[in-house]
């Protein structure tokens, strides 16, 4: 996350141990990067909630994490991830494996792939990594500037146990589904990223981010319809990651939080 040491004492939020602290990023640094070297205007992040939205270019930062967590983040999901993602020189190595591998199955709510059988592809690393930015939107009042970002993620009952699955401590929670879609263009117009929103949504609760070309969405709750259990990139034995144009299904109800919320910045004046 390329983390910045500030000397700070304190409890770090995921191992709980006394460290020196590190200016963690909400979301990566990483991938600030990645969007700007796109010299295209608005490709700088874009945050959104039922209230309004904005893009910023500002890191999002905390004391929040010792350096031993800050690189267990890198380690299980961040580097895979970031490579391995629709990138700027126009390469998008995930969507490459899995096309190549053959044509997707056809289930009867999404077109996937059973990545099990796919030895490139490390979906753990996928799951691991969108946890860890679900997690981190749970724990901390994250703030741009002197704006605090409404509609995060509260993980309320299951911040604890997500905490473990990411020190490794426990599998993937049983009362929660991750689903992972890829999108299916060679060149997803999605070339932005988003910070994770979420909402009650029927009997659970649904959280959702995306980064350039991938987009996830986590349930959690005591009772998730049983279909979504065989999706989840995490519970199925399959290990099935969603193949899909996800320009529609995630520009389009990003649309609609754009015309339902209040533009601020840059995103009113069109800039
Ligand atoms: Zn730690």
């Amino acid at each position: 996350m390329g983390a910045t040491t500030i000397g700070l004492q304190g409890r770090c939020g995921l191992c709980h141990r006394q460290q020196q602290l590190r200016l963690s990023h909400f979301l990566p640094a990483a991938l600030y990067r990645l969007v700007r070297k796109n010299d295209q205007a608005r490709m700088e992040p874009v945050h959104v909630t039922s209230r309004r939205s904005f893009a910023s270019s500002a890191e999002i930062r905390a004391p929040l994490l010792c350096s031993d967590c800050e690189r267990r983040f890198h380690e299980h999901g961040e580097n895979y991830v970031l490579k391995n993602c629709f990138r700027s020189d126009g390469h998008f190595p995930l969507r490459d494996i899995l096309v190549r591998s053959g044509p997707p199955l056809t289930l009867p709510l999404a077109s996937v792939y059973a990545t099990s059988k796919l030895p490139e592809v490390h979906t753990e690393k996928l799951v691991y990594f969108a946890s860890s930015v679900f997690w981190r939107g749970s724990i901390h009042r994250w703030k741009d500037g002197d704006r605090f970002l409404r509609n995060l993620p509260d993980l309320g009952r299951y911040q604890e146990i997500f905490r473990r699955y990411l020190l490794g401590e426990h599998p993937f929670p049983s009362k929660a589904v991750m689903l992972v879609n890829v999108s299916s263009r060679e060149k997803p117009m999605m070339n932005f990223f988003t910070s994770p929103v979420g909402c009650r949504i029927g009997p659970c609760h649904r959280f959702t981010f995306s980064i350039p070309g991938l987009d996830f969405h986590l349930f959690v709750g005591q009772r998730i319809p049983g279909e979504f259990y065989h999706d989840c990139a995490s519970h199925s034995p399959e290990q099935f990651v969603g193949f899909m144009d996800n320009d529609h299904l995630f520009v389009g109800p990003m649309l609609n939080l754009l015309r339902t919320s209040e533009p601020v910045g840059k995103l009113r004046s069109g800039k």
